[in-house]
């Protein structure tokens, strides 16, 4: 055993460099509103602070965990109101911790078996919410992108025409997705050799949603171009204006044409677990697969996410593939080899981290997390109609807000010179932390109020912030 291998696995220095980081988290969790949001530096200044430190070799790792808390953004902020990331909660943030360092691989049960049999009781808790039957199912994957990219293989291997994963694509595919959809459902369909002609973006209306209204004349020009048109994608909520189709009448329209019905819930399907809330995803249960991340609006660290499927036996179609080397058995349909479903072989154990928080507070804390940032968001939004300077680019659905300062006498172009001001502003003086989005051709200042801790206080302050930049 050489002394470098003896030094790395040594127990006593785990145990004093956790407590050392453990502290350092802690103090971070209770004083982190005396520091600012975000500490900006340009990337070339990062690097170099970075490159100063790699020409060392420093067995002090707390001065490592340090450099990197100061430089890096601050979700547990109050004016943390940015990109759609939860502020991780300390236990599943922990369990995080136990998932690195167990590092059971997840593909087959063998290697991990409490975290299969907790993806199975978690991934039901789910299901039985958005108020799936006894046939439906699902599992955990790395992220909303890979959930989606994954559910429309699987809806072209059952919906497709033909058995895809032998014969490959036989007919000229496509799909259906509002215009307001999230990038990832354009680059899955262009992986999966779709094309730009197997896209057909349907148009949204003010509030943003897809107007169903035209779905008939879409499918019906598209068959008349000869395309199968074999899945449709709900947003739950889009990621521009946070705003959700109407998933009851693109249910009936799927369910009609015999068209798989996809809902991209990665950031708003949580709304499920929200008394108040779960109305915006009427007709959800009615969906063949919905995508939910946990990472974002259910307080568990990057990257976990739900992929949920009304029947599970669809779920194993995906891959109709043989690895004989991970599984015996390869045909039957197992719940607990989950590598059989996923696109990732090795994965996290991501089911101790959602575990962990409904283990310990109940499924209600989900409720209240949802419930309480959408509450925040339609109270931002009546601040912001009752400010005479500032504009919604809609009234929010969710908690992403989105509006612009306006000021008179300004062309469109001046205004979205302005408001990027504004945002780039903010972004350098860190004291909060926002975004920007551009919808049809103007460019808003965009919210998500992802921290429950957030309060008029702080948003009020952010509107009397913007006013006063002399822009
Ligand atoms: C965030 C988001 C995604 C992408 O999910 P990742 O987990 O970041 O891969 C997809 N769709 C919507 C609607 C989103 O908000």
């Amino acid at each position: 055993m050489t002394s470098l291998l003896h030094a790395a696995y040594n127990s006593s220095q785990f145990r004093e460099q956790g407590h050392l980081l453990i502290d350092l988290l802690a103090d971070y969790l209770q004083n982190i509103d005396t520091q600012s949001a975000n500490k900006w530096t340009k990337p070339a200044e990062q690097l170099h602070l970075w490159e100063n430190d790699a020409r060392q070799t420093n067995a002090d790792v707390s001065s490592f965990f340090e450099m990197v808390l100061a430089d890096s953004i601050h979700l547990h902020h109050k004016k943390y109101m940015g990109h759609q990331i939860s502020p991780a909660a300390p236990v599943a943030a922990l369990s995080s911790l136990l998932s690195a360092f167990l590092n059971n691989g997840m593909a087959v049960y063998e290697m991990g078996a409490s975290a299969s049999a907790l993806e199975k009781i978690v991934t039901d808790i789910f299901c039985k919410v958005l108020g799936y039957s006894e046939q439906a199912g699902g599992f955990l994957t790395s992220g909303g992108t890979l959930a989606n990219l994954t559910a429309l293989l699987c809806a072209r291997q059952v919906c497709g025409g033909n058995d895809i994963w032998q014969e490959g694509q036989q007919e000229k595919l496509a799909i259906m997705v509002s215009e307001e959809a999230h990038y990832c459902i354009d680059r899955a369909a262009r992986i999966m050799g779709l094309g730009a002609e197997g896209i057909i973006k349907v148009p949204t209306d003010q509030h943003f949603m897809m107007q169903t209204n035209l779905l008939e004349d879409l499918l019906d020009k598209a068959q008349k171009q000869g395309k199968k048109v074999f899945a449709i994608i709900g947003s739950a909520c889009s990621t521009s204006t946070g705003s959700y189709d109407d998933l009851e009448a693109i249910a009936n329209f799927a369910e009609k044409h015999r068209i798989w019905l996809h809902i991209d819930g990665a950031h708003g399907g949580a709304a499920a677990f929200s008394q108040k809330y779960k109305y915006l995803l009427k007709g959800v249960h009615k969906a063949n697969s919905i995508a939910i991340d946990c990472h974002k609006m259910m307080m568990v660290p990057s990257i976990t996410t739900a992929l949920l499927f009304r029947n599970e036996s669809d779920s194993f179609q995906t891959f109709a593939q043989k690895a004989q080397y991970l599984w015996d058995n390869a045909e039957e349909k197992e719940w607990y080899n989950y590598g059989k479903r996923t696109l990732e072989c090795t994965k996290l154990m991501m089911s101790i981290k959602v575990y962990s928080l409904i283990r310990t507070y109940s499924v209600q804390v989900f409720d209240d997390f949802v419930t309480t940032l959408y509450d925040l968001g339609r109270t931002f939004a009546q601040m912001i109609s009752a400010h005479p300077k500032f504009e919604l680019a809609t009234s929010p659905s969710a908690n992403i807000v989105c509006f612009r300062l306006v000021k008179n006498k300004m062309s469109q172009e001046q205004l979205n010179e302005l408001n990027g001001a504004i945002r780039k502003n903010i972004l350098e003086k860190g004291d909060f932390y926002i975004v920007q989005t551009a919808v049809r051709g103007k460019i808003y200042l965009r919210t998500t109020l992802m921290n429950p801790f957030t309060t008029e206080k702080e948003l009020s302050e952010l509107l009397h912030y913007i006013e006063n930049l002399a822009l």
